[in-house]
């Protein structure tokens, strides 16, 4: 349906109107004369009413004065309006609310545009498909009323008034005509009521079959400018009438309701398109392709922001153009005619092609043209999607290059060299040769990056870089695998020797002190090595266990090396062996406890907090030791789910004490990096607390130096947000790593534990260790901090700490880590 035609297009404009003192007679010549349908009857601009031809059967033709009374008596009022952009669609559904025949078309102040006809609307509203299914029987008038040709104009009337007939079938002699409304009003102004009709009817009748289709009916109507046809039987004889009116009104049920469908369509499809409108034209004002739409003749209609900005046209300077316009020279015309025929094949090209800007630069783009289509498939539009690719070319050798290569030393990254080890690898098979991979590992190297800065760190890694390739052999390479880790691979090597050689001089080379502007730095490095095909035979198994090797070589003193050797391997089935121990007992949960250790305060000897300690008993490994598995479990991560179960564990049992009515002590739990560095460490301590309805304060946490160094200002904001729950902070070990108070002064921390060795230092005789401790308790003092001396003994430490700001002790001495209930019953008092 053409519901979305406004009725603008289909109103009739040629208006009649009269004043409305008009004699109706008069009024009606002029309809006749013009062959009007209807007369607006209009005084100072304004429409008062309408009359139609409809309304000439209710003129009594008996009255000769009948038809000279003013038209504004019998005309109808008020008129029914509409606007011009009204859709078709809309006019159809007034008729039927309105319940009239014509509608007046008029602007917004009132002023009349033109009329529609239900008739109008109807032969504008698509009904082919209806009229050409059904057959006139269907929609005749049967028993016509067929009236003597002697009978008079005014008893004729009145007879189709009655009868509600709009035309009649008029027997003149053998001959048929036709008398209808239109006819009568023809007669009011010129015959007078007594006029036989058989004088007035039009001759011949024309006349259409019973069953011809009604689309048949409506083109002969069309054709001859007629409004009704005769219907005919086999025999020929006049059985029925078919007017326009008839034809409409069995297809008015047909396309009101159809159009109702219709017209809910189409507000959704209205609303969703605009909705769609909105959205594409700001995916399409925002894209970053350039866009180019054009009509079918390839003249530019639209241009987006992105095409400007690509090749320097505006969209004023676009449209009307074609895209010729970018033209490069550079594609000759086969190239344009593979495009096109493309296009027309397939619908959309894609390639790339070079234009040039407005500027006169060349650039290469990577071009889509689509081709739209209409519904009858008849190409309108071309759209074109195109982005800038020359940078990407020429950046191409950049990308390369920083896939394969470190951007800072330029050395082979990780990629290359595990290409460049499969190759060697292969190479060393077929040789029946050995190769070795040096894991090397830059010691202290965050500090120097801490301390002085990550320019210096940059500068420092770059000419370590430079020395170690120095000191390698050609056929040898370096490559850096990120931060301060470096992979030497020597291919072609015949004893393990070779190797470890080559791993001294390395060292030597780092040894030696680095310039960094005008201070001097040294660092060290530990490496581990690991051999073909003695220790693996894959890149990945060479690769971890150098890196085996090398953590030992940290572990046991740095600046050395470590050969990747057979007892490592032992150690590496032991770690995986603990490592699926720890997953198996992390499911089911049998196995772990915790134990707690008493904290006393030095002078008073009063109980001040505890320490939670995992324990790991294993059905079958036995007894672990949380030295061991606690660095394991950070390794694979397994520390997460372990810490949340301790956690709970630890703030389950502070309730059960409370509840208890023992006199509980905050609990200090100890946190591996991973553990301080997890997201929202602090929510969910605050989370686990309120769901034992545990005050925070019970709830102490531990952590080294070395897991705050790397960030500080990270690490201040979370340990702030711990603090800020009512956490008490300690830092643990403290000696072991890399001391600094004044570090340390910059965070949020409560408490200092001095690591065990300082305490066993004690006893022994040197007075090195006294010193630093002295150093290290006065300068905590100052700022405030706890002091808790670790690992106490013996009753000679504790006397020896007498002389040191000492404020809590925990050891041996004092009290062993012990189980919750033991716990309890030797230290904690009911309230
Ligand atoms: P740590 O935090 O320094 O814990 C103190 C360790 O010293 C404990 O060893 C404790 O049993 C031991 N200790 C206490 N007093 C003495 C003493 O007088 N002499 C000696 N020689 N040792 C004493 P443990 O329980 O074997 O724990 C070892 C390490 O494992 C802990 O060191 C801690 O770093 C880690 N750890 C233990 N439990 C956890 C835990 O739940 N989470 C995390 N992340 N680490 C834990
Ligand atoms: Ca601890
Ligand atoms: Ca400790």
């Amino acid at each position: 349906m053409s519901q979305d035609l406004s009725i603008a297009r289909i109103m009739q404009t040629g208006l009649l109107y009269c004043h409305p003192r008009t004699p109706l007679c008069e009024a009606a010549t002029r309809m006749a004369e013009r062959c009007c349908s209807s007369m607006l009857v209009m005084e100072n601009d304004e429409v008062l009413g309408i009359w139609t031809e409809h309304d000439s059967l209710m003129v009594d033709f008996d009255d000769p004065t009948a038809v000279r009374v003013p038209i504004a008596q019998v005309m109808s009022r008020p008129v029914a309006a509409l606007s011009p952009d009204t859709p078709i669609g809309e006019a159809a559904m007034r008729f039927a609310t309105e319940q009239c025949r014509h509608l007046l078309v008029a602007d917004d102040t009132g002023r009349p545009l033109g009329i529609v006809s239900q008739t109008d609307v109807v032969l504008n509203q698509g009904l082919e498909p209806y009229l050409r299914l059904r057959e006139v029987r269907a929609a005749m008038h049967a028993n016509p009323l067929v009236l003597d040709g002697r009978l008079s104009l005014s008893e004729t009337a009145r007879t189709m008034r009655d009868s509600t007939r709009d035309a009649v079938v008029v027997r003149c002699g053998e001959l048929l005509g036709i008398l209808t409304e239109r006819d009568l009003v023809r007669f009011v102004a010129r015959h007078p009521g007594t006029t036989p009709i058989g004088e007035l009817a039009s001759r011949p009748l024309l006349s259409i079959h019973v069953d011809d289709s009604l689309i048949h009916a409506r083109d002969l109507l069309i054709g001859h400018h007629l409004r009704h046809l005769a219907v005919l039987d086999e025999s020929e004889a006049v059985i029925g009438l078919l007017g326009f009116g008839d034809m409409l009104s069995g297809a008015e049920q047909f396309y009101l309701q159809d159009l109702r469908e219709a017209l809910e369509k189409r507000d959704q499809a209205l609303a969703q398109s605009r909705h769609h409108l909105q959205l594409a034209e700001r995916v399409i004002d925002a894209s970053l392709e350039g866009i180019i739409i054009t009509d079918a003749r390839t003249r530019i209609e639209f241009v987006n922001p992105a095409f400007t900005h690509m090749t320097g046209y505006s969209l004023e300077e676009a449209v009307g153009r074609t895209p010729a316009m970018l033209s490069s020279g550079r594609h000759d015309a086969t190239f344009y005619r593979h495009l096109w025929d493309a296009l027309h094949a397939r619908g959309y090209w894609r390639g790339e092609i070079w234009n040039r800007r407005k500027s006169g630069q060349l650039y290469l783009e990577l071009l889509t043209i689509t081709a739209i289509r209409d519904e009858a498939g008849e190409i309108t539009h071309f759209a074109a999607l195109f982005n800038d690719i020359t940078y990407l070319r020429e950046s191409e050798e950049r990308v390369r290059r920083l896939a394969y290569y470190d951007a800072l030393t330029d050395l082979p990254n990780r990629r290359l060299l595990e290409d460049r080890l499969s190759l060697a690898i292969r190479h060393a098979h077929r040789q029946s040769q050995r190769l070795a991979v040096i894991f090397i590992d830059l010691d202290h190297f965050k500090q120097v990056n801490d301390s002085l800065g990550h320019a210096a760190g940059d500068e420092l890694l770059m000419q370590a870089s430079r020395r170690l390739v120095d000191h390698l052999r050609e056929d040898d390479s370096l490559a850096r695998l990120g931060g301060d880790e470096f992979i030497a691979l020597l291919p072609e090597i015949d004893t393990p020797e070779e190797a470890t050689r080559v791993a001294r001089r390395l060292i030597e080379a780092i040894r030696a002190p680095f310039r960094l502007g005008d201070r001097e730095f040294r660092i060290g490095c530990s490496l581990g090595i690991s051999l073909y095909p003695d220790d693996d035979t894959s890149v990945e198994g060479l690769l971890h266990h150098a890196d085996a090797a090398m953590y030992r070589a940290k572990q046991e003193g740095r600046n050395t090396y470590r050969l990747f050797s057979t007892d490592m391997r032992a150690h590496n089935d032991r770690v995986l062996t603990l490592e699926s121990a720890l997953r198996e007992t992390l499911e089911s949960g049998a196995g772990l406890d915790v134990h707690y250790q008493p904290l006393f305060d030095y002078t008073s000897g009063r109980l001040c907090s505890a320490e939670a300690l995992l324990r790991w008993h294993h059905p079958e490994l036995g007894e672990l030791s949380p030295a061991e598995f606690i660095p394991l479990a950070e390794r694979s991560g397994l520390i997460l789910p372990l810490g949340e179960r301790l956690l709970r564990c630890v703030v389950g049992q502070l309730r059960s004490w409370r509840d208890a009515r023992l006199d509980t002590v905050p609990v200090a739990v100890n946190l591996s990096a991973r553990q301080f560095w997890q997201r929202d460490l602090a929510e969910w301590v605050r989370a686990e607390l309120e769901d034992q309805d545990v005050p925070a304060n019970l709830i102490g946490f531990e952590l080294t130096e070395s897991t705050l160094l790397d960030k500080q200002q990270q690490a201040i904001q979370i340990l702030g947000a711990l603090r800020e729950l009512g956490c008490t902070l300690s830092i643990d070990d403290f000696g072991t790593g890399y001391s600094s108070l004044s570090y340390l002064q910059a965070l949020p921390i409560d408490v200092l534990k001095i690591d065990r060795r300082f305490i066993q230092s004690l006893s022994e005789d040197g007075q090195g260790g006294q010193a630093i401790l002295a150093a290290v308790t006065g300068l905590a003092r100052e700022l405030g901090l706890l002091v808790v001396a670790e690992g106490v003994e013996t009753q000679a430490q504790l006397i020896a700490l007498e002389r040191f700001p000492v404020d809590r002790i925990q050891g041996y001495l004092t009290g062993r880590p012990v189980p919750a209930d033991l716990f309890a019953a030797n230290w904690l008092s009911g309230r």
